[in-house]
């Protein structure tokens, strides 16, 4: 059996409803912010218990827009190591100055602690990270710091659609919340992002922003300094169908994780994220922890070469203190996120995952930690 790392899942009947809906859109002249974005934006906002949502072409776009209308030009903004590159060329692109920080080892987030060593009297903004889908149980304490210290909270919820935190959702706790429609993402309109806020000042300017900053879809007055972040509409159309999936995908999702924590529990040198009762989490990634001295490169390897299983890409291979392009941004170790970039693996998780798939991974993650442990 091959259980490929990643698996973009549109069904027949909604590749059929796509295909009509594009032949709708051509046919009717309206390529670009239009009707199904409107309806994409109710839908989303709906989905996440967000009165608002502002389409856009990219989850970058989402991240940058947010920190604008945040006012973060000329400033500091504390967020993550172990995140994507995007969460900080946003920052730069925004015009602040990125300042990374550590993360608390039990849910790979910022906490209150990694975030008050990061600030500086410059510090105008965070950015929080839901790390693989997981919201971390301790953000309550990072909006009250925020909260105290004057300082904005932005979401970065690329990896978060449909989680919540004692039913709130991901993309509620700051000012605006960042997701992305990148076709790795659990909700995919092939390219794509989304700004969900319940400030109508930030979805005005979220507005504003996305379109070369125009005073209005129609007119030529440019009052922002925007940019082509527009969304087509058959991206919109087809994120539209795919957010229609997203509580079935939650519901499979959860089973293959389910099936994974109770292997997990009985396997010997290896932690799990832990998931505190009551909240949903994507799983987005589903993030393991080998024991110190376990080669990813071997296991990865192994697993791929004997077991058909491709492991998911990591949550971040290496954390973006020590990446090349933001080496002027790096002022010290953050010791937590550089061992949890270097040793956690991600088990393949697929919105359409059957038990049988999931077995054959945890069959072949056994099989492959018992060669390398008697290699070693
Ligand atoms: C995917 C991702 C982004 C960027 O989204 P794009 O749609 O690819 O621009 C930003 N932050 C994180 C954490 C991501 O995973």
């Amino acid at each position: 059996m091959q259980v490929p790392a990643a698996r973009v899942v549109f069904s027949e009947a909604d590749r059929a409803e796509i295909a009509a809906a594009a032949r709708e859109i051509l046919a009717s002249g309206q390529l670009t912010l239009g009707a199904y974005t409107r309806e994409f934006e109710d839908a989303f906002a709906r989905a996440h218990g967000a009165p608002f949502a502002v389409a856009v072409n990219s989850g970058t776009a989402a991240l940058e827009i947010s920190l604008r209308a945040a006012g973060i030009a000329g400033a500091d903004v504390v967020l993550p190591t172990n995140t994507f590159a995007a969460t900080a060329f946003a920052v730069l692109r925004a015009g602040g100055r990125p300042v990374f920080a550590d993360v608390n080892p039990r849910t790979l987030a910022l906490s209150a602690a990694t975030v008050a060593a990061a600030l500086t009297d410059e510090t105008r903004a965070v950015v929080i990270v839901h790390i693989g889908g997981l919201i971390a149980d301790d953000i309550a304490e990072v909006q009250a710091l925020c909260a105290e210290r004057g300082l904005v909270l932005v979401e970065d919820a690329a990896h978060a659609h449909g989680s919540t935190r004692a039913g709130r959702h991901a993309g509620s706790f700051g000012v605006a919340g960042a997701f992305s429609l990148y076709p790795t993402k659990v909700v995919t309109s092939g390219e794509g992002g989304m700004i969900v806020t319940a400030d109508e000042r930030v979805r005005d300017e979220a507005v504003l922003y996305r379109d070369q900053g125009k005073a209005g879809f129609l007119g030529n007055v440019h009052i922002r300094d925007g940019y082509a972040w527009r969304m087509s509409e058959l991206h919109a159309a087809t994120g539209l169908v795919h957010l229609r999936r997203l509580p079935e995908f939650l519901a499979s999702r959860a089973q293959v994780a389910a099936r994974y924590d109770a292997a997990i529990d009985d396997m010997d040198g290896l932690e799990r994220i832990q998931v505190p009762p009551g909240d949903v989490n994507n799983y987005y990634k589903y993030v393991v922890l080998p024991r110190p001295g376990v080669d990813r490169f071997s296991l990865r390897k192994e697993l791929k070469e004997r077991h058909g299983v491709g492991l998911a890409g990591e949550v971040y291979e290496a954390p973006l203190h020590q990446q090349p392009v933001f080496e002027e941004h790096a002022s010290r170790s953050l010791p937590v996120a550089e061992d949890l970039c270097a040793r956690h693996i991600c088990l393949p998780v697929h919105s359409d995952m059957t038990a049988d798939e999931a077995d054959h991974v945890l069959g072949a993650l056994s099989a492959s930690l018992r060669t390398l442990t008697l290699a070693g």
